[in-house]
Order: structure tokens, then sequence, then C-alpha cells
């Protein structure tokens, strides 16, 4: 038995983390939305075996147990006892440790596509819980809808949708260490946001509020290392986007536009710019 499942990337509109827990992770405030950049994983059950079998097409990726759609087989296989393996395929087209998620939306594209294979009847609650386990962004990418997070990553408030919108997504070249990023944060400076407010005006569909509620806490911190995080938010900005960010612990710098053609117009800007850069629509 076959199954495809799509593996959407996610945004920050908000990202915040007001203090650390005893275990050393973090406690996190974020709303994240979902775009239409995404991952396609195709996942076939391997009868007369248990063996958990990985492909992906971007030639650098690990497939071995590194890869966080191994872990997420591995944890249903063994929580489960389920005596079958599974071949994995992931179809890449979100960039690699860009802040998008897209090592978790793949993980959690398992996790949904197993739990029809192997007929657990798990809920997307549940089976956002377990993912807690493979990364802290793994249990909103179970919904992939416009959500509020917290607590470890594992608690999930689903908001009002957002209405169809532009995004602009800017992928500078450079590399950013997520565990350095987080290493580096010092609570007591960082210029909180007021997730609560921003939670409202979602729910509310206020949405010229939205863009000045939104922010992200590590951006001071990436950006601190890589200036042109700056530069193309900036350049964002000045070309007509209502609002620019970095997503997650970076780089990926994004823009919301409501318009197409404005969208296009910041698309055009960045792109000779900014080699990856992509223009895709929100989810909802
Ligand atoms: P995070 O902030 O959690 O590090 P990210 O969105 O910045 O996530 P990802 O594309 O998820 O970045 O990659 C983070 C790391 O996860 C990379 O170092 C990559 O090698 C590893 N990884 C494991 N499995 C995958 C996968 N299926 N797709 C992408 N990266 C994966």
């Amino acid at each position: 038995m076959q199954i495809i499942e799509k593996a959407a990337a996610k945004i920050n509109l908000s990202l915040d983390t007001p203090f650390n827990h005893a275990d050393g992770k973090q406690e996190w405030q974020m709303i994240m939305t979902s775009v239409d950049l995404a991952d396609y994983v195709t996942i076939e059950t391997l009868d007369h075996t248990m063996r958990i079998e990985v492909l992906n097409d971007t030639g650098f990726l690990p497939n071995d147990r590194r890869n966080l759609v191994y872990q997420a087989a591995k944890l249903l296989q063994k929580s489960f006892k389920i005596k079958q393996g599974v071949k994995i395929s992931i179809e890449k087209h979100i960039p690699v440790a860009a802040g998008l998620g897209g090592g978790s939306s793949d993980a959690a594209a398992v996790l949904r596509g197993l739990n029809k294979l192997w007929d657990l009847n798990l809920s997307l609650a549940q089976l956002a819980i377990l993912g807690l386990d493979i990364d802290a962004d793994v249990p909103y990418c179970v919904y992939s809808q416009t959500a509020y997070v917290h607590g470890k990553g594992e608690k999930i408030e689903l908001l009002e949708k957002l209405p169809t919108a532009w995004v602009i997504l800017a992928k500078p070249n450079i590399s950013v260490s997520t565990p350095s990023i987080l290493r580096q944060i010092d609570h007591a400076k960082l210029k909180h946001i007021n997730t609560p407010r921003l939670k409202q005006v979602i729910n509310d569909q206020a949405y010229q509020q939205m863009y000045q509620l939104m922010g992200n806490v590590l951006e001071p911190v990436t950006c601190q290392q890589h200036n042109q995080i700056m530069q193309l938010k900036e350049r964002m900005l000045t070309y007509g986007a209502n609002v620019a960010q970095m997503s997650g612990t970076g780089p990926t710098v994004f823009g919301i536009c409501e318009k197409q053609s404005r969208a296009q117009r910041v698309y055009n800007s960045m792109k000779g710019f900014c080699r990856e850069t992509y223009l895709v629509r929100t989810l909802g």
C-alpha cells in the first residue's frame, strides 16, 4: 500500500521565547502559518521486513536515522509494535536548514501517512504529542494551518485561517545553525512580542494590525552574524511588501503582499538579489 503526503513549508508570523525549561529546551510562543511550497513524501509499507528505507532527491541529505522521516517512522513502529517495514521517498522542494521547517514537515507527513496506512486511528492532537519527540516544529506541522504554538512546541491552538495572500520567500546562501542560535539567546535582553494581542487580531481578521504586531525575537540574534538578512528585509519593504520578517532561526526572509501585482514586483526585485527566491501563497 502506498500514499503520497504533501509536506508544506511553515513561516513564523511570530516567534518568541520567554524562558528555558529545566531540561534546557525553550519555552516557545509562536504563531505559524503554512505556504504552498511543499515537499512530497511517498510512503509505502513493506511486508516480511521491519526495515525503514529512506530515499531523497537532494544528493546531500542523509537517508539513515539522521533523517527526520526515518525518526518519524521508527517512532510509530516502536510505539505501536508494528511488524511491517516502510519505504519513504522524499521529493524535496523546501530549502534545507532555511527556517521553513522542511524536515519537521516531512516527519509530520510520515506521521499522518503511516497513521492511515497502519490503521492507527490517532487524532491529529495525538500525532502532534508524539511528534514532539522528533523536533519542536513537528507538532505544528502535523496540522500545517495557522496556529498559536506554545510549550516546548506541543501545545497547539488553531487560529482563524488567513485569507489567501502572496508570500515572497528569499533564502540567502548562508547556513544558520539552529542550535548555535538557540545557545546565544539571552531571554532578559529579548524584545518580546505581544503574542496574546497578535492572536486576538488574527482571530478578529484585523490584518493591518497583524502586520504591525508580528515579530521574531531571534531576528537580531541571527542578523548579528548575517547582515544580508536585514538587507533582504529592507528590499522587500521598499518594493511594497506589507511586512517582511525572518522565519524561524533564519536565514529565510519572507514578505507578505495582499495584491498579486505587488507581490510580483517584490518577487522580481528579489530574484536578481537572492538566487533562491520563491513566490507562493498562504494555505490558510
Ligand atoms: P530547524 O529550525 O528545526 O533546524 P529548519 O527549518 O531550519 O529547521 P530543516 O530543513 O528542517 O531546517 O533542516 C534542519 C536539519 O535537519 C538539517 O541539518 C538537515 O540535515 C536535517 N534533516 C533531517 N531530515 C531532514 C529532511 N527530511 N529534510 C530536511 N532536513 C532534514
